[in-house]
This record gives structure tokens, sequence and C-alpha cells, in this order.
């Protein structure tokens, strides 16, 4: 059996984009990091973790027992294995974004290995292309419509805008933020919109979140995301219940049993969980496949590389029901880091990959840009 041979892990920065955080930001910021499992015949399987390169490097080193000389393609046991081990550590946070790394990346080993494609792997393909909508941040009004008009010429017929200065300054502005949005791409596109009610302090409460849900139907937004502070429970729960537009959110969490609760709630109706934080593609199926079964929405969350978009391409091919994936534009850890760019067809969708593995070739070339040597 193929066996893991070493994981090495590789810095992001130089080109990371905007996250919406209140600090702003600068393209050094260290949010993001690939790992690279090595096996013993000389393979490699990539996956990506929504955490800076030092956590991701002590979490790989602080693993190393459970990992060392495991199985290469055997993602759900050894992924396990990990998170099992990683008791004493902390359950949850910056040890699961690594394992999600590790998993996204052995699952890739097993697809090459196999000579399968990942959906095919993960269950099958119940679709060969998938809308991916644009995410984009909100903005002044001016800037706000050259950058819709330029996700729309890009092909995109699906778009979340999100953060600030939605929700930071008065209802008024937030409208006219919206009204802006729908008269810029018109009636054919959707438009989503995300509070980025996880930034630190969010001030709002329920009352806010319904007021605003009622004026974003007015303008027939497909989902509100993350209106309210991410361990709100029971306001998801009224909220979800009384709000015309479908809530979104989940993002922020890591483990599988710490959706469950929530998904047996139906506090969203949409769950988005991120494959590079909550414990990878075995743990991201196991939660769509819990919110399929009490019919609450699955759609990834996808603020990460084009490892991860690549991840949820294929999730999204294997489960029965799968509308969007996330695709933040632009992002050159997304649109350069592969030896081919993801190209959108002429109605808007993009192709799950078919070839083994999660069908994507790392460009050597642009890892060694981003490393910051
Ligand atoms: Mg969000």
């Amino acid at each position: 059996m193929e066996r893991i041979r070493e994981i090495r892990v590789h810095r992001l920065v130089g080109a990371t984009v905007d996250g919406g955080w209140p600090s702003g930001h600068r393209p050094e910021d260290d949010l993001h990091a690939l790992v690279e499992v090595v096996t013993d015949q000389g393979r490699s399987g990539f996956g990506s973790v929504f955490t800076n390169y030092q956590l991701v490097q002590a979490g790989v080193q602080t693993l190393r027992p459970y990992w060392q000389d495991e199985s290469a393609i055997e993602p759900e046991r050894v992924s396990e294995k990990l998170r099992q081990s990683a008791f004493w550590q902390g359950r949850g946070g910056t040890l699961e974004h690594v394992i999600s790394g590790i998993d996204i990346a052995l699952w890739d080993l097993l697809g090459q290995v196999s000579g399968q494609p990942v959906a095919r792997l993960l269950g099958g393909f119940y679709r060969r292309k998938i809308r991916p909508y644009a995410s984009l941040l909100f903005d002044e009004p001016d800037v706000l419509v050259e950058r819709l008009r330029w996700a729309v010429g890009r092909g995109f017929r699906a778009i979340k805008l999100g953060w600030r200065p939605f929700g930071r300054r008065d209802a008024r502005f937030d409208e006219l933020l919206v009204r802006t949005a729908r008269e810029t791409v018109g009636p054919d596109v959707d438009l989503l919109v995300d509070a980025g009610g996880s930034e630190q302090f969010w001030p709002h409460g329920y009352k806010w979140a319904l007021r605003t849900a009622q004026m974003l139907a007015a303008y027939d937004v497909g989902w509100f995301e993350e209106p309210l502070p991410p361990d709100d429970l029971e306001g998801y729960c009224l909220l979800r219940e009384h709000s015309p537009v479908p809530i979104a959110g989940g993002e922020v969490f890591t483990r599988r049993q710490s959706f469950q609760l929530w998904i047996e709630r139906r506090a969203w109706d949409i769950v988005q969980p991120d494959s590079t934080k909550c414990g990878g593609l075995s743990e991201a199926r196991r939660i769509a496949w819990w919110a399929y079964d009490h019919n609450v929405q699955f759609v990834s969350h996808g603020w990460n590389t084009a490892v991860g978009l690549a991840a949820d391409l294929h999730l999204a091919a294997a489960l029965p029901v799968a509308r969007y994936v996330e695709f933040l534009t632009p992002a050159p850890y997304i649109e350069e880091l592969t030896v081919e760019p993801f190209v959108l067809d002429e109605e808007g969708y993009l192709q799950i990959p078919d070839r083994p593995g999660l069908g994507i070739t790392i460009d050597r070339d642009a890892l060694q840009r981003f490393s910051g040597a």
C-alpha cells in the first residue's frame, strides 16, 4: 500500500485578497496555506488550509506521529484518526483546519492511485457542471457598479456581495447598495448578500437582521448570509422562520458534530461548511448528507484557493442537490495557481474536473512566486 512519507507546507503570500475586515488588508497577509502530501512512491496530493503558514506547520508537526507512514489512500480513516488523536490539543480550531488540508490531499492521492476523479470516489457524478457564484466585496456605489459589470462581463450569472460597508452605516445606505447592485446586473443574474456577521464585535441582532432581510426580499436576493454572530443559535432559528429570504451560515464551524444541532434545529436554510476548515472533504460530505436528510441546502464556503475550489467542485458533483460553488474573484491563489485555469462556459457554468484525483495541476512556478521567498 502506498504510504505517506512527508507532508510539506506551502506558504501563500504576496497576492492575498481583501477579506473585508475593518483593519483593511495587505497582499502579504498570511491567511491560507497549501499542504502537499508526498508518498513513498513519489506521488504528491494537494490540500488547502484556511489558516496561516506557521500554524499549519505547527499542526503538521504536532500530528506527525499519527500520519507518519500511514496509508496515503485512506482519507476517511486517516483524517478521523488525526481528529480523534488531537483530543488533548483542542478539538476543532487550527488542528481541524490542518486536518482539512491533509484530508483533501489524501482524497487527491486516492484518486490518482485509483485512476478516478474524486467526485466518483465520493459517490458519483450527479452532475458534470455547476454554476459558480462570483464572490465579491461590497464597496461605495460607484466602485460597486464597476466591480459588478466586470463580473457579469466575465460570464458570471450569480454574484455574492459581502461585508463592509454593508451593515456598517445605516439601513438607507444598505438599501442603496442592494438597489444599485440589482439595477446594475438586471433581473437575470442571481444576487446573494453576505453580512459577514462573524467579523469581530458584530453589533446586530435579530430585529436588524429581520428588517434587512425584508429589504433584501424586495430586490429578489437569493440568500442572506451570516446576518447574526455565528454562535447565535436561537437568533438564527427565529430568523430562518420569519425571514422572507433564505438564511445561510456555518462557514466558521469545524468538525461535523458542531453542525448537527444547527441542522436538526433548521437554524439555516443553507449550510456553508468550508472544506479547508471544517475537516476536509470527508467531514464536509458527512455534513452535506446530514443537511440533505434534513432538507437543508448545502453550498460550500469557498473563500480560499484553487485546491479548495477543485475540492468543492468534486463534492458538489457527488450530492443529489447542489446549486452553486463559491468562486472568489479576482483571486491569484485560485486563478494563477493551476496550470489550466478554471473557465466558465457561455452559460456561466464550471465543468467538474474528470481527471484522476482533484483533476488540477498545480503550477510549481506560481507556488514559488507566492512563497514569499
Ligand atoms: Mg460569508
